[in-house]
């Protein structure tokens, strides 16, 4: 059974979501250690990894830091930091012998009104992902941290390589284990219609960048969209947890301030607020074929 959650459409600052999510097992493992989190202004995707239960305790972890932000109607950067840092403190002090190396991935999306705009902050820890359709564009936000992509930037590797090479699930990057732990950012004005899928790679490992995009585009609501998402990774062999959070903005209050600022930097706003993103970190440029990778 595909357990699943939603939100009734909700009025965060100016910005009007209607979110589902969508979890399963899948056909192979014997626990979920995939945890989401479907309430605005936050919709996260944590993957665990680490013997015995630690990846469930870990992931679930991320999601308890991050829910105590949901009690607001807008967040900051600042905040969304913290709640990494106190999730990676927590999982640190698991310690004991059954949670060793216990560690998750961390990819989220949440809503932000900053000057009466309202934006997307995308973060990212590992190979978890977050994929945007906003009008013709249909694009990968986040970047994985993981060895297949750090081969790929490489040119040693191909997508389609990628996606069979045996050290396809392991990451370079995560909260609570391995060397790194800073995220990404991105910042990205939000409109009307945009769709923002949070996902976990039981979905990406089993479901490629096209047949989102086609599944992103249909006219379904987000609840069906979310199950058929899930459904479509146990029909390709579930051979991992798959877990799907699907965002869509219903409606953007000052919406022309953010046509707009869409030409300039979407980084600018947030240093005002003291926020400085690395460079590699900013929203790429918008692919507009639509065509899928
Ligand atoms: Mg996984």
């Amino acid at each position: 059974m595909i357990d699943r959650s939603l939100s009734d459409p909700d009025l965060q600052g100016t910005i009007r979501v209607v979110s589902a999510a969508a979890t399963h097992v899948g056909h192979v493992r014997a626990t979920n250690e995939d945890s989401l989190l479907n309430a605005s202004p936050i919709y996260l995707v944590a993957d665990g990894m680490g013997g015995h239960n630690a990846g469930e305790v870990a992931s679930a972890i991320a999601v308890e830091e991050f829910e105590k932000l949901t009690i607001q109607e807008n967040v900051t950067v600042e905040q969304l930091g913290e709640a990494l840092s106190s999730a990676a403190t927590r999982i640190a002090e698991l310690g004991d012998e059954s949670t060793l190396g216990a560690g998750t991935t961390v990819a989220v999306v949440a809503t932000m009104v900053l000057d009466d705009v309202g934006y997307w902050v995308v973060l990212n820890l590992g190979d978890s992902r977050v994929y945007r359709l906003s009008g013709e564009i249909f694009e990968q936000v986040s970047v994985d941290h993981s060895v297949v992509q750090e081969l790929m930037d490489r040119g040693e590797l191909t997508p389609e390589q990628a996606r069979v090479h045996p050290y396809r699930h392991m990451v370079t990057r995560a909260l609570g284990a391995g060397p790194e732990s800073d995220p990404d950012y991105w910042l990205i004005p939000a409109e009307a219609g945009d769709r923002m899928l949070v996902c976990s790679d039981g979905l990406t490992g089993e479901v490629d960048d096209a047949e989102i995009e086609r599944l992103l585009r249909s006219p379904a609501d987000v609840r069906t969209l979310s199950e058929d998402l899930v459904q479509r990774a146990l029909d390709g062999g579930g051979h991992d947890n798959v877990s799907v959070v699907l965002v869509e903005v219903v409606e953007v209050v000052g919406q022309d301030l953010v046509s707009e600022n869409t030409a300039d930097s979407a980084g600018s706003p947030a240093e005002d607020e003291g926020f400085e993103p690395d460079e590699d970190t900013l929203p790429r440029a918008p692919r507009g074929d639509g065509d899928g990778r």
